[in-house]
């Protein structure tokens, strides 16, 4: 889910350039050899809003909103899935930041991870919660697509370390420690820090986490809170759904310095769609219509490759949680134009495999190892 971004003052300063200057790439064509690829590979997407969506505009119901027909009003259905090759998903449990103030952010949660197990057992032949890893290998040797959840922001946990525990028993297997607002554990990239980034309850909060098998995403986090988590942290942490800073100077993304920590912590980002942290801002237009393509989310990929490694890196649509998205990858059934891309820009198959999914699971797979040792010796 993005946030409603403050106005930025880097906006108000982005320069017009002329037309030439923003030469539109070619439009992406799949060929068999990609889609062979992709095929052979893992997708395993770390941020998708469909369960928000649902509430939203499908009523919660699968009866009401079944997406086991065309749902076009929505960026996921199950045939869609299947044309992108989804093998494994983070389905987001996100309830606003207003359900904080509201006492009921922990009641929605529960809603919302409800809403995620309907889904499941309503489709069957389509979905299976996964609880590990190894879960997630068989699940999707079976045919069906693996479903873990996320929590997306930290107030869900309603200042209980016991609340992490809780939910990760009910499935949940990250969580993004903010939204758009900061908490006074936490702060957030998009709004006034009110702790230095991390306070000592937040540490506690990263190391029961670290406990009980949970995952830290950084995404929507400060910059200073990245750094402090990094520090603490004893297993590798994500991004669910980030981009880069030095290719879109927005706050949400994540600077090269932090890169550098992320690939020592051997943790993951996870690039994310949407077309406001993707697009570089001096291609911004005037009425701000452009929503940038494939190649500028490639784009983003690639700088992290470049500053923190081929293994950590992947992908994180925010699909469902956006309003706007680049040309080709509109919907769920875009990704393997992506493996094209990578191809086109001569990656190898090993190498696509691990950003499509590969070091994903690799990092769940090093949290679980942690968590066990870290239960082991307490
Ligand atoms: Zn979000």
């Amino acid at each position: 889910m993005h946030q409603m971004s403050r106005s930025l003052p880097l906006i108000l300063t982005t320069v017009l350039l002329p037309a030439a200057a923003v030469a539109q790439r070619p439009e992406v064509i799949l060929t068999e050899e990609a889609s062979r690829i992709h095929a052979a590979g893992m997708l395993f997407d770390g941020h998708n809003d469909l369960p928000w969506q649902m509430r939203e505009v499908g009523s919660s119901s699968f009866d009401a909103t079944d997406i086991a027909k065309p749902q076009p009003q929505l960026h996921t259905d199950i045939a869609r899935l299947k044309t992108g090759g989804v093998k494994a998903q983070y389905w987001s449990v996100y309830v606003p930041a207003s359900t904080d103030a509201e006492g009921t952010a922990l009641l929605q949660t529960l809603q919302q991870i409800d809403l995620v197990k309907a889904m499941v057992k309503r489709y069957p032949e389509t979905f299976e919660l996964a609880s590990t890893a190894a879960d997630i290998r068989r699940i999707v040797k079976a045919g069906r697509i693996a479903s873990m959840m996320g929590i997306e922001g930290g107030y869900s946990i309603e200042n209980s370390l016991d609340n992490v525990e809780r939910l990760h028993k009910m499935g949940c297997r990250y969580m993004t420690l903010t939204h758009s607002k900061s908490l006074e554990w936490a702060d957030s990239a998009t709004d006034d820090p009110r702790c230095g980034g991390l306070s000592e309850f937040g540490e506690a909060v990263i190391a029961e986490m670290n406990r009980v098998g949970m995952l830290v995403d950084l995404s929507h986090v400060s910059p200073e809170c990245m750094r402090k988590s990094l520090a603490v942290t004893k297993a590798p942490v994500i991004y669910s759904h980030s981009s880069a800073l030095a290719i879109n100077e927005h706050p949400r993304n994540v600077p090269d310095d932090v890169l550098k920590l992320v690939a020592k912590n051997r943790g993951i980002v996870m690039v994310n769609f949407y077309s406001k942290y993707v697009i570089p801002t001096e291609q911004l237009t005037e009425d701000r219509s452009q929503t940038g393509t494939i190649h500028d989310v490639v784009d983003h990929i690639e700088h992290i490759i470049k500053i923190a490694g081929i293994d950590c890196v992947g992908l994180g649509s925010d699909y469902d949680g956006v309003p706007t998205l680049p040309k080709q990858l509109e919907d769920v059934s875009t990704y393997p134009l992506i493996t094209q891309e990578l191809l086109n820009r001569g990656y190898k198959e090993a190498d696509i495999h691990k950003i499509l999914g590969g070091n994903a699971l690799r990092v769940l797979e090093e949290a679980e190892k942690v968590a066990a040792k870290l239960q082991q010796a307490g």
